[in-house]
């Protein structure tokens, strides 16, 4: 607003009144009108009686990776899209995925025990006696064959072994016992591993997914005696993927790591069990009685142990690099068919898959079909949409890692966005992802009505979140607010290796909240539960086929892309103040507990009928200097407002705005590392990462927050600084790509 202020008022006002009158985010009022008459179609063609048999059809077998029902669901999949006129493809990559060949546990001494191991049919479920499934276990557990006495180690996550030193046990050369919960799984052997355990056993406590949540399957969801948990134990923070191939696609012909080469894998055998299988075990078990915040809901006295019983854990596996199946189908766009909106799901199960990921699956199934009608009739979006059925998700994301670091260079320039789902429920929307996606999605979930209440699905969400808030302060604050907040991404599906490894702006949506069951990754995740227990109707796959086919019919079709790096910034703000805060409060707490061990406070309170150690004295915390963040955050906040400033202005020309949403949409890159973060360089996002001790939980800042977390504070302060640079570069790019259109 420089040289014609009379001028460009005038065009600012006609831009105003062309975009902001418009209901949708990034289109002109004209725009508006053709893509809600668009989407009113969508909706039309959508069928909760087609999610119904895409879920009957793609569960009634067993579809582990490399199975034969796994390879006929990929063929049912490529022959439904090229159907429904897509331009389907079958990329296939080689990994390795080992299935268990020998799983034997049992316990010797004062009482002999021998676990089943095994899931038993069910009357009620017509798929759980098939044949074909994958036997209870973990995969990438190392083949072992071990004997020792046994120690509980509650959720088996850092803070417990230091409880456990507190006691006096030690796990070095045992065998240790943790429960499902907390953290992801694969968390609780490499923690074992890194204190010297030999093996471990992970069972599923009735009090997590069990009895004490309530009735158990077939006559509730829940989670019967001898239901287990299978699932994956690759060490997924330190890189997903082939463990082979990290960082490059798994073709027949890649370079190949040694197996043991492969710093994702473990080195002890790990196996998971029922409940009805730990009982003896935890039976066994002697020494002091377990902390209040550990025990279960068996009707026994838990014990940390050490037993004087021995057990005996052997497992052997058949390690073959196989084929996976990723499905890839595309629509062209019209006008920029080299910018794509990708939506993608996984189709291979541990099981049948009902709800994992099937109906996540089925729900993106019906939303190609709906596309595929309105093209067939002449309906063409402006930039191209690309659908993904990922293989191999459930053993690391096999499907995904690979198809993204093979393609790693074509998605930089072309993907705008990527959507993930994984499986899905009933009751209220679940979304993460980019922060600036928040504005465009807020909009979408007002336009979804929620099949149950009929209010929008943001309502929804928002009327439940306000009534569970804990204080009225808090109640006031959300009912004052108007948009949705995306949650952090961590990891546990398939947009890790997009946004996490190369800076595509991602999400991940699903419904749920009113359909908690204790079926995760057993042999009854089957249509049966699923229909009884979690989405009778099939009316919120419909509903997730409208959120998640709005987001990326809106994508696809956006005159200008509707990110809002604003939300963003303010996020990242608020990332910034806790590692501040976190640091300060070590640093406190450090001071005082010190003190405390130093003055023999411990020593003196302890209980004389379950005496602790005291803890071990810690190194001073020293002060880090965060203004370098501090100053990258506050200059992000100018350039994300020049930028919302310049953005729908009219004096933009076509072209500027065509290259401006270039920009927009590869910004996120720009977040990018070189180095990517200490120790796993795969994860390359400064902002976010999953946690190495939390597995899917999300670590935001994670170079930060970790050091300071491990009390690395040397590295810590390193961090800041790589954090400060990969902020100011976002900075230098939108100050840039706002010098492009003035
Ligand atoms: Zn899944």
């Amino acid at each position: 607003m420089k040289k014609s202020a009379t001028l460009l008022l005038s065009f600012s006002l006609m831009a105003v009144t062309s975009f902001a009158q418009s209901n949708i985010a990034g289109f002109s009022k004209t725009a508006a009108e053709a893509e809600s008459a668009a989407e009113k179609k969508f909706d039309a063609n959508l069928s909760a009686k087609n999610v119904d048999d895409y879920i009957r059809q793609l569960s009634a077998m067993p579809h582990h990776v490399a199975s034969p029902g796994g390879d006929a669901n990929a063929k049912f999949i490529t022959d439904k899209f090229k159907s429904w006129g897509f331009d389907t493809e079958v990329e296939t990559f080689y990994v390795l995925f080992p299935t268990p060949v020998t799983r034997e546990l049992s316990m010797s001494g004062t009482k002999n025990f021998k676990a089943s191991l095994k899931e038993p049919m069910l009357a009620a479920d017509a798929t759980s006696g098939q044949s074909g499934q994958l036997p209870v276990y973990n995969c990438w557990s190392a083949d072992g064959d071990v004997t020792a006495e046994l120690v509980f180690v509650n959720y088996g996550v850092p803070a417990d072994y230091e409880k456990l030193e507190r006691m006096g046990i030690d796990v070095k050369g045992k065998i240790v016992i943790a429960k499902y919960g907390q953290s992801w799984r694969g968390i609780k052997p490499k923690v074992a591993q890194e204190h010297g355990a030999i093996g471990c056993i992970i069972y599923s406590d009735p009090k997590e997914d069990g009895y004490y949540q309530g009735d158990v399957y077939p006559k509730g969801p829940f989670r019967p005696e001898l239901g287990a948990q299978r699932g994956s134990v690759e060490d997924m923070p330190i890189y997903p993927g082939d463990p082979l191939t990290p960082g490059t696609g798994a073709t027949k012909d890649a370079k190949r790591l040694d197996r043991k080469d492969a710093t994702n894998l473990l080195k002890i055998p790990v196996i998971p069990i029922s409940y009805a299988d730990a009982l003896p075990l935890l039976q066994s078990l002697e020494g002091p009685v377990a902390p209040e915040g550990w025990r279960g809901a068996l009707p026994i006295t838990y014990h940390v142990g050490p037993s004087t019983n021995k057990v005996h854990l052997k497992l052997a596996f058949d390690w073959q690099v196989r084929p996976i199946h990723d499905v890839i189908a595309k629509i062209k766009g019209s006008e920029l068919p080299d910018q794509w909106v990708i939506r993608g799901n996984h189709h291979d199960a541990w099981v049948n898959g009902a709800g994992d990921p099937v109906s996540g699956l089925a729900a993106m199934m019906e939303e190609a079909r709906s596309l595929g009608e309105m093209v067939k009739t002449g309906y063409k979006p402006k930039r191209t949409i690309v659908y993904c059925a990922w293989d191999g998700e459930e053993p690391g994301l096999l499907g995904s890692t690979e198809w993204v670091e093979y393609h790693a260079d074509e998605l930089q320039q072309k993907a705008v966005l990527y959507i993930n789902s994984d499986g899905n429920g009933r009751g209220f929307i679940g979304a993460g992802g980019s922060q600036a996606l928040e504005p465009a999605f807020t909009e979408i979930l007002k336009d979804v009505k929620d099949p149950q209440t009929n209010v929008s699905v943001f309502d929804r969400k928002r009327y439940s979140d306000i009534v569970d808030a804990g204080s009225a302060q808090k109640k006031k604050e959300l009912i004052a607010k108007t948009t949705f907040d995306l949650e952090a991404l961590g990891s546990g599906s398939d947009f890790s290796p997009f946004a996490q490894h190369i800076g595509i702006p991602s999400m991940n949506l699903g419904f749920g909240g009113e359909d908690d069951d204790g079926q995760y990754h057993s042999i009854y995740d089957s249509y049966d539960l699923y229909k009884r227990f979690k989405d009778p109707t099939f009316e919120y796959g419909v509903a997730l086929a409208k959120v998640a086919g709005r987001t990326t019919l809106r994508f696809a079709n956006a005159e200008a892309l509707p990110f809002d790096f604003r939300n963003l910034q303010k996020t990242i703000g608020k990332y910034v103040t806790e590692v501040i805060t976190l640091s300060n409060d070590m640093r406190e707490n450090t001071a005082v507990e010190n003190q405390l061990i130093k003055d023999n406070y411990y020593k003196i309170a302890n209980n004389a009928t379950a005496p602790l150690l005291p803890p071990a004295a810690k190194a001073e915390v020293p002060f880090l200097n965060f203004a370098s963040l501090q100053n990258a955050v506050s200059a992000l906040e100018k350039a994300t407002n020049s930028l919302n400033d310049v953005m729908g202005a009219a004096n933009i020309n076509d072209a500027k705005k065509a290259a401006l949403n270039i920009k927009l949409y590869k910004a996120e890159q720009t977040l990018l590392t070189k180095d990517g973060l200490p120790r796993r360089g795969w994860y390359r996002h400064a902002i976010y990462a999953p946690g190495f001790y939390t597995g899917y939980g999300v670590k935001t800042l994670p170079g930060i927050r970790e050091a300071i977390e491990q009390r690395n504070f040397s590295e810590a302060q390193q961090q800041i600084e790589v954090a400060a640079g990969a902020i100011n570069q976002l900075t230098t790019y939108l100050n840039d790509a706002v010098k492009g259109v003035q």
